[in-house]
């Protein structure tokens, strides 16, 4: 029996179409440099380049493709989802909006017709930056303990309070903000969740240098002034609202080609001999084979879940557990490889690092991937929910 794929002519077509599109759109230009590993060593030029791309890709129908057409997406299927993810990988351009994509499923469940018009319409056109504030000095993976305040004041709220660990380079266009709006209210019911133009009065950021230049700032908000249209959902909704963006967050959406492949191509160097290693022999071999299945896996769960998530399979504890081994697989890969490659696996040597600093930016990414999203505990904590053995039972928000 053969079970192999094939492509229709139709969609390998469509192939052709998104290639030749992609190679006259997607080289950024030698004379912006190389692309940096670590976000924050975007330049300013190069930023501009990519924002332009995708302004480009969104109006092609090619960012979103499979999200409904008045809305800024491509309304087509699948399959060229999967067409469009597959070329779009075989080039190095850096994310736009990630992390502030999230907001897509809060505005596309819970938005009014105008504020889709409004403000999805744009991300998916790729016009768009946002970037997501949830978390606070005070409060990390207890999310719902955060304490900035909403005060309402005729057709506005009055924003006060500060956030941290937010994501993004240069500066957003929209903040997706999430704030109390009744104190006197239970836990979970004293909640609204915010759109807002980044660029009111009152608002200010300023960055937070951590162990990956990843673009991490706080931002405060000094008697903001946000007009009620900008709220998404009901005033005391936002806990309901956000759990939409939080099954993305947690991993909801898998991925078909976005996994680093760092083990994948550092078998390919080991094999042509440009691996300097400390270890040697039948051990390192079998370590680096581990290392190598892990990837493998770590990919299919990925994929699993994208396919579940395109084809809106009912999900539970399977978008935390694609973060969560993720996250694991990271972890595992950088000692692997610190064992393997001693102190070249730590180096940014130019002559020294292996696969041009991506193993050792590893090592110090694998860390930090801890913490983004809520933290690598707490996806435990969701799947021991969703699967019965906690003393709560959770199921998933709806993302479509
Ligand atoms: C790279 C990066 C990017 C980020 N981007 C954003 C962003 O764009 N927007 C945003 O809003 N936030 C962002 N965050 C913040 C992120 O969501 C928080 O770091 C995360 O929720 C954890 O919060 P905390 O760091 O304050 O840890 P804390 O909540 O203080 O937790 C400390 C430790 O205790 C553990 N812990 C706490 N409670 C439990 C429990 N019940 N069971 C088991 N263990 C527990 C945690 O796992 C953690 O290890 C980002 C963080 C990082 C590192």
């Amino acid at each position: 029996m053969n079970f192999e794929l094939r492509y229709t002519k139709a969609q390998e077509d469509f192939r052709q179409e998104v290639r030749d599109w992609l190679d006259a759109n997607a080289h950024m230009p030698p004379a912006l440099g190389a692309i940096p590993l670590e976000s924050m060593d975007t330049t300013r030029e190069q930023w501009e380049w990519i924002r332009e791309f995708y302004r480009k890709l969104g109006h092609q129908g090619w960012f979103y493709p499979t999200m409904p057409k008045e809305y800024g997406g491509g309304g087509l299927s699948l399959d060229h989802e999967i067409i469009i993810q597959e070329e779009l990988a075989r080039y190095k351009v850096p994310s736009l909006n990630s992390p502030g994509n999230v907001a897509i499923a809060a505005l596309y469940i819970y938005g009014t017709e105008e504020q889709k018009q409004r403000f999805l319409k744009p991300i998916l056109l790729g016009e768009t930056v946002t970037w997501q504030l949830w978390t606070e000095p005070d409060s990390g993976v207890d999310l719902a303990s955060i304490t900035t305040r909403a005060v309402k004041d005729g057709d506005d709220y009055i924003i006060n309070g500060t956030k941290n660990y937010i994501s993004g380079i240069f500066e957003p266009d929209y903040l997706n903000i999430l704030v109390v709006t009744d104190p006197h209210a239970p836990r979970h019911a004293n909640l609204g969740q915010f759109y807002s133009p980044a660029n009111l009065p009152g608002i200010s950021w300023v960055y937070q240098d951590l162990i990956v230049k990843g673009g991490q700032h706080f931002i405060f908000f000094e008697d903001v002034r946000v007009p009620r249209e900008c709220l998404v959902g009901g005033e005391t909704e936002g806990w309901r609202v956000t759990q939409s963006s939080l099954e993305l967050e947690h991993g909801a959406e898998g991925s078909l080609t976005g996994r680093e492949n760092v083990v994948g191509d550092l078998v390919q160097a080991w094999r042509e001999g440009k691996v300097h290693s400390l270890a040697h022999g039948a051990a390192a071999q079998e370590r680096l084979v581990d290392a190598y299945i892990r990837s493998t896996i770590n990919r299919l769960i990925a994929r699993r879940t994208f396919w579940m998530f395109h084809t809106k399979q009912p999900q539970s504890y399977h978008g935390p557990q694609n973060l969560w081994f993720g996250r694991e697989t990271r972890i595992r890969t950088a000692d692997d490889l610190l064992d393997l490659l001693g102190p070249h696996a730590l180096t940014t040597d130019p002559e020294w690092r292996l696969l041009d600093g991506r193993v050792e930016l590893g090592q110090r990414g694998a860390a930090m991937a801890t913490h983004g999203a809520g933290s690598y505990e707490i996806d435990k904590v969701i799947i021991a929910r969703r699967v019965g053995l906690s003393r709560t039972r959770d199921v998933a928000a709806p993302t479509h």
